[in-house]
């Protein structure tokens, strides 16, 4: 590449790293920054700018390559740096369960017992009655055993991990009968198919996209055949003229071949939400009462705890998972494991779940609690008294998220919000790059923020936020 005889003159009058940390050194700011930071920072300001001016299209004149120009920018980068990556961040989507805004929150009880783990030793795998070695399984055992009815329990990692430790350990090298309609994609990467695959088992589809009958489970079974997995379809329904086969239906099969039945649940509820104004998902509680072998389900998703992926079921098929040696790879971990013995506790009394369970208050808030809520924040951002502020209160729908209930909608209230002289994306980038983030939705030329998803605490930063941004426009 030939540069021109501008652009070569602009690199020979760029700075070297060096020459910027002595500068650096008089700065007010940055003479107390650490000198890896600080480093880091100047070395990428540097870099970014030789490539700008070696661009075919550079924009770059003398005037930015001063040296007070380049202090702001390593000043920029250092901030950057200082900013953890991972924030508490505000959710206005009006999704519950937003796997990308990290799922479910915990119950304050979870959170407690979290701490003290994290901060002390524990007797992960020590038993407290032999004095010798425990297994770090039993902790959550006893209570997954009482509220879901199941003989045995155990958990890993997550939901995608447990499907996959169940096919290794019950049906490697052999088939494994699913109905087509039931081939799903999880957001993500885990599809049924390929977990399969990496199972070691071969996925025999049987039925048709939108029907699937006994018999079409009858006919696939031979020699070669076993497993026949029951999957979930959380986060689609196919509608229509349908038809598939009960789990009861598909135990009795299998007690009649003597082949295991597993059902992937996905986001696996011990509570049935049709009582508080949700529709009708099946509960754990159900499926074990079929009589299927094993159950597989997450622990953030509709359970409202930690990141996790519970086995329930038969103890003969629990302690052969158990002693498959991938569970080791799979392992949960003990602050997973003091979050979520904290959260199971609270299902002993479901009245306790629903107050002290963050994501089941959340689903099951009262519309007229979330229009309180969006009354205050109206109010609030009201104060700020600037005309160029223009506020809605406005009905809109919250979704379950997380794959559960996909064509429910929840009548939530959200508020909607434009700035005279700024446009809704610029509204939104703003709010996204404010510390806490704020993450809302545009609809047209509103910036919109539902209020179910927004905690009592978070109204304030909103508000401070508004102002800033219009004391910045
Ligand atoms: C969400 C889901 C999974 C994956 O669970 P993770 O806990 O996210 O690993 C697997 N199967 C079904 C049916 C699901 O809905």
């Amino acid at each position: 590449m030939k540069l021109s005889n501008a652009q070569q003159a602009l690199l020979r009058m760029l700075p070297g790293v060096d020459h910027i940390l002595e500068i650096a050194k008089t700065d007010h700011y940055l003479k107390n920054i650490t000198k890896s930071v600080l480093v880091q920072s100047i070395r990428s300001v540097v870099e970014n700018l030789r490539e700008s001016i070696i661009s075919d299209h550079t924009e770059i004149t003398k005037n930015d390559l001063s040296e007070q120009l380049i202090l702001e920018k390593v000043k920029n980068k250092v901030e950057t740096a200082l900013t953890p990556n991972l924030l508490h961040t505000i959710n206005a989507t009006g999704v519950v369960l937003h796997t990308n805004l990290g799922r479910s929150l915990l119950a304050s009880s979870a959170i407690g017992n979290l701490a003290i783990i994290a901060g002390k030793y524990s007797n992960l795998e020590f038993n407290l009655s032999t004095g010798k070695r425990g297994s770090r399984y039993d902790i959550v055992e006893n209570v997954l055993c009482e509220i879901s009815t199941a003989e045995a329990a155990m958990v890993v990692n997550n939901n995608a991990g447990a499907v996959l430790l169940c096919l290794d350990t019950i049906s490697k090298g052999k088939s494994v009968l699913v109905s087509r309609g039931e081939l799903v994609e999880i957001g993500g990467s885990f599809r049924i198919p390929d977990v399969m695959q990496k199972s070691g088992c071969i996925l025999k589809e049987v039925g048709t996209t939108n029907r699937t009958h006994i018999k079409d489970y009858e006919n696939a079974i031979d020699d070669g055949t076993g497993l026949i997995l029951k999957v979930h379809t959380s986060n689609y329904r196919i509608v229509g003229f349908t038809a598939e086969v009960s789990l009861k239906d598909l135990v009795a099969l299998g007690k009649k071949y003597h082949i295991p039945v597993m059902e992937d649940l996905g986001s696996g509820s011990f509570i049935d939400f049709s009582k508080y104004g949700l529709s009708k998902e099946p509960t754990v509680m159900e499926s074990v009462a079929t009589g299927v072998d094993m159950i597989t389900f997450s622990g953030d998703k509709l359970l409202g705890g930690p990141q996790a992926g519970i086995i329930v079921g038969k103890k003969n098929i629990i302690d052969s998972i158990k002693k498959n040696p991938l569970t080791r790879a799979l392992r949960i971990d003990k602050l997973t494991l003091a979050a979520l013995e904290s959260t199971l506790r609270l299902y002993r009394d479901e009245e306790t779940a629903i107050k002290a369970i963050p994501t089941l208050r959340l689903l099951t808030m009262p519309f007229d609690c979330i229009a309180e809520k969006a009354q205050k924040l109206h109010k609030m951002l009201k104060n700020i008294d600037d005309p160029r502020l223009n506020l809605r209160l406005i009905n809109r729908s919250s979704r379950v998220g997380g794959g559960a209930f996909p064509l429910l909608d929840l009548p939530s209230k959200c508020i909607g919000t434009q700035v005279q002289g700024i446009s809704a994306n610029r509204i939104e980038l703003y709010l996204r790059e404010n510390i806490p983030p704020i993450i809302g939705r545009i609809e047209e030329n509103l910036f919109i923020m539902d209020l179910r998803t927004i905690l009592d605490d978070e109204l304030k930063m909103i508000v401070t936020a508004f102002d800033n941004l219009l004391k910045k426009a």
